[in-house]
């Protein structure tokens, strides 16, 4: 039965790549009736970050991300917390003393020279202490460490991505497990509670592809069954760099912030460095219940991912299109309102001219800000080739138009949009020619959402008409 975890570490930060490594990783689980499991990381103490566990738990939440165990459900194997299952990592570190894949140090080195993984094996005279000599020592209260025994030879594993990896054992040091406090270190605690908590297939960044062989011969050492590996690429911002928080690269937050649908992040996060196989290789878009359906590691590549703003933006605006118009009416209503604050103007009536044409909703309030306060527009603006108009030209529309509309009794698109098309015919003109100078004068953009019709009636008809008689001024 598989079981995966996403263990991530509370830095306070959920950056893409975090989030494709939880997606791939609640994915292998969803795709085979797996359980998928929320582990804290938080062994590091001077990493913490307050409030770093609830950014944690609220992405997931949002993203559909659901676990089945983890430190706010529990589970059978609980704590899902590291820093809450102290006693365990010392019992087996002990333990692996005794199977001989580790030994206490007593050398006195400071946690800095111990963390540059600068040690010096064969110069270490703790390798070689008798057990009568070690008992002396911890009996003397002498501090210690203990380290991974690190054997000669080579070290295979396999990775579900990049295959079959060996390493020289000389390449790898004997990394510190327990250090002197008693806490283990990082690379320890992953180990133990991977096979603790069952886990069949270790999903993370290959970051930590190098630290692989030392995992393998820990989990051999142990005579523990060893879980599939599968390393991620990295999510890079260009083809040099990799995304980073300090080089402002956004994260999930950031990106909902900048008006981003969770669903549009999901799926373009997905399809950054996998593809689909087979009928659906051409498929762009998923729904997170598409994805269980065509998850497939095999399809995890092995490059790096270049994350892609205009390709999101894409994604985005698909799936604002996509939205029942009630459910965009009210994603965008906030947006709309921070324009558009009188209440003579109605935001779902706004929000449906929107809906085709925004990729975020942090578009908008730059789109319709028209509605609250007319900008000062140039004359200019009333010229247009294509309408066949210009400045004289409009004048002459309006002055037309103004009291056919003053005369409707009915403000609807149907009555003004028949009512300018009938205007039209009689003056023998384009409908364009009557439409371009009413849009600019009661929107006074070059560019708007909607047509001229639309915008009239959204803005009824007083303000209409106050408008075009300005635009006459
Ligand atoms: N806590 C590690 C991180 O946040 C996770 C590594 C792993 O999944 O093994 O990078």
């Amino acid at each position: 039965k598989v079981r995966t975890r996403f263990a991530p570490s509370p830095t306070g930060y959920m950056h893409v790549g975090n989030l494709r490594t939880a997606l791939y990783t609640w994915l292998i689980a969803r795709s085979h009736d797996g359980t998928f499991i929320l582990r804290i990381e938080d062994t590091d103490q001077s990493r913490q970050v307050e409030g770093a566990v609830d950014v944690i738990y609220r992405t997931m939440a949002e993203c559909g991300l659901t676990h089945d165990e983890g430190p706010d459900v529990g589970g059978p194997v609980a704590p899902y917390i590291q820093s809450q299952r102290r006693d365990t990592y010392g019992k087996y570190a002990r333990l692996l003393v005794e199977k001989g894949g580790a030994y206490y140090c007593f050398c006195e080195k400071t946690e800095s020279e111990e963390d540059s993984g600068e040690f010096d094996r064969a110069a270490d005279p703790c390798r070689e202490l008798t057990a009568q000599q070690v008992q002396e020592k911890l009996e003397a209260g002498l501090p210690y460490v203990i380290r991974q025994r690190i054997p000669a030879g080579t070290t295979t594993f396999h990775d579900a991505i990049f295959g079959d990896i060996t390493v020289d054992n000389s390449t790898l040091d004997d990394q510190v497990l327990l250090k002197r406090d008693g806490l283990p270190t990082y690379n320890f605690a992953n180990v133990i509670d991977d096979h603790l908590m069952g886990i069949t297939h270790v999903v993370r960044g290959s970051e930590y592809l190098a630290s692989a062989p030392k995992y393998n011969l820990l989990y051999e050492a142990f005579g523990w069954e060893v879980p599939t590996y599968v390393h991620c690429s990295p999510v890079m911002r260009d083809a040099q760099n990799k995304m980073s928080k300090r080089h402002g690269d956004p994260s999930y937050e950031d990106l909902k912030a900048e008006g981003y649908l969770t669903e549009a992040i999901l799926n373009y996060v997905a399809l950054l460095g996998w593809s689909p196989k087979g009928e659906l290789a051409e498929q762009e878009l998923f729904t997170l219940p598409e994805l269980v359906k065509a998850f497939d590691m095999t399809g995890i590549s092995k490059s790096p991912a270049i994350f892609d703003r205009q390709k999101l933006d894409h994604f985005n605006a698909v799936y604002l299109r996509g939205m029942a118009p009630e459910a965009f009416a009210k994603a965008a209503e906030p947006y709309i309102r921070q324009t558009v604050t009188d209440p003579r103007f109605d935001t779902a009536a706004i929000a449906a001219l929107l809906q085709a044409r925004c990729e975020k909703l942090t578009d908008i309030p730059e789109k319709v800000d028209f509605f609250d306060a007319l900008p000062e527009y140039p004359v200019d603006y009333y010229t247009n080739k294509k309408s066949k108009t210009n400045p004289d030209v409009s004048r002459a529309m309006l002055e037309a138009v103004i009291p056919v509309l003053e005369g409707l009794t009915e403000w609807t698109d149907e009555a003004i949009h028949d009512a300018l098309v009938d205007l039209a015919q009689r003056l023998e003109v384009k409908n364009a020619t009557l439409m371009w100078p009413v849009r600019i004068a009661a929107a006074g953009k070059l560019v708007t959402p909607g047509g001229a019709v639309e915008i009239c009636r959204i803005l009824g008809k007083d303000e209409t008409l106050r408008r075009l008689n300005a635009g006459l001024a």
